[in-house]
C-alpha cells in the first residue's frame, strides 16, 4: 500500500475524533439496520445531513486493504465506506469532493481492537488519492459517547438523549420482529411489516426528535407493536427460546452473521439477541466504576484536586445511568402493555449475577463480562439454548466461550459458538440443526433446569 507519509501521523490525531458534524454529509455504518436508520433520522431532525451506508456490498474492498489479521467488523466497515466512495465518485465524476463527507465511526478503549478501527481506516483512506480530506468523526467510550465537540454545544446533550432513545426503540422493534416472525400467519409478513414500520419510525424521529417529543414517538411505537401483534397466529404453540450473546457487531449485523437468527428460526426457534443499548449502558456503568475507583485512590493519597474531579465524573456517569435506565424502563413498559417482548438486562444486575456465580468479574472489562452474565441470566429466565456469536479470533468472545462452555455442559444447557469471517462454512447448517435438536429436547424436558442452575451458581 502506498502511504502518503508526510502527514501520516498528524492525520491520526487531526483527521479523526470529535469533529463538527455540521455542513457535511455524515455517513453512518449500518451495524444494526433498525438502529442505524433511526439514529440517522434523529440526527436529521437536528439538521445534520445523516445517511446510512449501504452495507456488505464492498467487502471485496475491505479485504483488499486489510491483511486478514484485523477483526472482521473492521473489514466490513472499511469495505462499506470504500464502496460508498467508489459509487459516489462514479456518480459525481470530477464534482466529487471528499471534504463534503464525514465518516461516523465510534471507538472504544480497552484491551481489544475496536479503538484501532478508525486509526487503521484513517491510514487506508490517507493512502488513496484525495481521501486524506475525508475525515472521521469518532465519539468515544472514554466520555460515555458524549456528543460534545461533534455538534453545537447547546444541542449536544439533547441529541445524545434522542440518539439513546432511538437505540432503545430500535431494540424493542427488533425484539418485536423476533417475537412475531416465528409465529406469523403468513410467511414473509413480519419482514415486510417491519420494513414499513422502519420507514414510519424514521419519519417520526425526523419530525419529533429535536423537539424531544418522546411521547409522540412512543405513541407511534405502540401503534406498530399493536399492528405487528396481529400477525401472530395464536394456534402456533410457543417454541424453544434461544438467547444470543457475543460481539456486538457480529450479533447485530445480519450479513456478517449470515442471517443466523433467521436460520435458527427456520429450525424451530424463537430467538432473543442481546441489545444495542446494553453496550451503551455498559460504557456508562464501566466509566462510573472507574471514577469510583479513582476517587477512592485520590482520597487515600489525600489528593483533593483529583478527588474533586473524580467525584464530578462519578456524579455525571451516575446521572447518565439514571437517565438511561429511566428511558429504557419507560420504553419497555410501553411495549409490554401490548406484547411480551424480552426485557432488557440491567447492567448492575449482570454484575451481581457474576459476583454470585463467581466465574468471572466485571474488573476484567470488555464484552466478555456482559456475555457471561447474560448467558447465566438467559438460563435462569428459561432459555432452551444459548449461542455465542463473534468474529473469528475475537478475544472477548473466546474468553466467554472458555468460561461458559464447561458450565453449560455441567447443567445440560445446549450451547453453540458461532465464529464468522466472510467464508461460507458448509457444516454450519448441520451444526445449527443439531443444536436446535438439543434445544428442542431441552424444551420438552420436565426437569426445571433453571432452579438447578440457581442452586449451583446463583445463590
Ligand atoms: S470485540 Fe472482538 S471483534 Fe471487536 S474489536 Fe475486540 S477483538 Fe475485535
Amino acid at each position: 500500500m502506498q502511504l502518503n507519509s508526510e502527514n501520516k501521523f498528524k492525520s491520526l490525531t487531526s483527521n479523526i475524533g470529535k469533529l463538527q458534524l455540521r455542513d457535511q454529509k455524515v455517513l453512518i455504518p449500518a451495524m444494526n439496520r433498525m438502529a442505524s436508520h433511526l439514529m440517522a433520522a434523529a440526527f436529521r431532525s437536528f439538521g445534520v445531513q445523516a445517511e446510512v451506508l449501504e452495507t456488505y456490498q464492498g467487502l471485496h474492498l475491505g479485504q483488499k486493504y486489510t491483511s486478514g489479521k484485523e477483526c472482521f467488523p473492521c473489514q466490513v466497515t472499511l469495505g462499506d465506506i470504500l464502496y460508498f466512495i467508489e459509487k459516489e465518485q462514479k456518480r459525481l465524476g470530477d464534482a466529487f469532493d471528499p471534504r463534503k463527507y464525514l465518516y461516523f465511526l465510534p471507538e472504544s478503549d480497552g484491551p481489544c481492537r475496536f479503538g484501532m478501527y478508525n486509526k487503521y481506516q484513517r491510514i487506508v483512506l490517507d493512502s488513496l488519492p484525495g481521501l486524506d480530506r475525508l475525515k472521521i468523526a469518532s465519539p468515544t467510550a472514554k466520555d460515555g459517547y458524549s456528543m460534545s465537540g461533534l455538534i453545537d454545544p447547546t444541542k449536544a446533550l439533547d441529541i445524545r438523549k434522542v440518539l439513546y432513545f432511538a437505540a432503545v426503540v430500535a431494540d424493542v422493534l427488533d425484539r418485536l420482529l423476533w417475537r412475531i416472525r416465528p409465529y406469523e400467519k403468513q410467511a414473509g409478513a413480519a419482514d415486510q411489516f417491519m420494513e414499513k414500520s422502519l420507514q414510519q419510525m424514521e419519519a417520526t424521529f425526523e419530525t419529533f426528535g429535536s423537539q424531544k417529543n418522546f411521547s409522540r414517538i412512543l405513541d407511534q411505537m405502540e401503534v406498530i407493536i399493536k399492528e405487528g401483534k396481529k400477525l401472530i397466529d395464536p394456534d402456533i404453540p410457543r417454541k424453544p427460546l434461544i438467547g444470543i450473546v457475543g460481539e456486538i457487531f457480529l450479533r447485530m449485523h445480519v450479513d456478517s452473521n449470515q442471517d443466523l437468527i433467521r436460520k435458527l428460526e427456520n429450525h424451530g426457534a424463537e430467538v432473543v439477541n442481546a441489545s444495542l443499548a446494553e453496550w451503551v449502558n455498559y460504557v456508562s456503568y464501566a466509566e462510573s466504576r472507574k471514577a469510583k475507583r479513582n476517587l477512592r485512590y485520590s482520597l487515600k493519597q489525600l489528593n483533593w484536586r483529583g478527588a474533586t474531579k473524580h467525584l464530578k465524573d462519578l456524579i455525571n456517569y451516575f446521572g447518565d445511568l439514571f437517565y438511561q435506565q429511566f428511558r429504557q424502563n419507560q420504553i419497555y413498559k410501553r411495549a409490554h402493555k401490548s406484547i411480551d417482548v424480552a426485557d432488557e438486562h440491567n447492567i448492575a444486575h449482570l454484575e451481581d449475577t457474576l459476583k454470585k456465580a463467581g466465574i468471572y468479574s466485571f474488573d476484567i472489562t470488555t464484552e466478555a463480562c456482559l456475555s457471561v452474565a447474560s448467558i447465566l441470566n438467559y438460563v435462569r429466565e428459561g432459555c432452551n439454548g444459548v449461542v455465542n456469536v463473534y468474529p473469528f479470533t475475537c478475544m472477548p468472545s473466546l474468553t466467554t466461550s472458555s468460561i461458559v462452555k464447561p458450565v453449560m455442559k455441567q447443567i445440560g444447557m445446549p450451547y453453540l459458538d458461532m465464529a464468522y469471517d466472510a467464508s461460507i462454512q458448509p457444516d454450519n447448517e448441520s451444526t445449527i440443526r443439531t443444536f436446535m435438536y438439543q434445544a428442542n429436547q431441552h424444551f420438552k424436558r420436565p426437569i426445571n433446569n433453571s432452579l438447578m442452575f440457581q442452586y449451583k451458581y446463583c445463590t
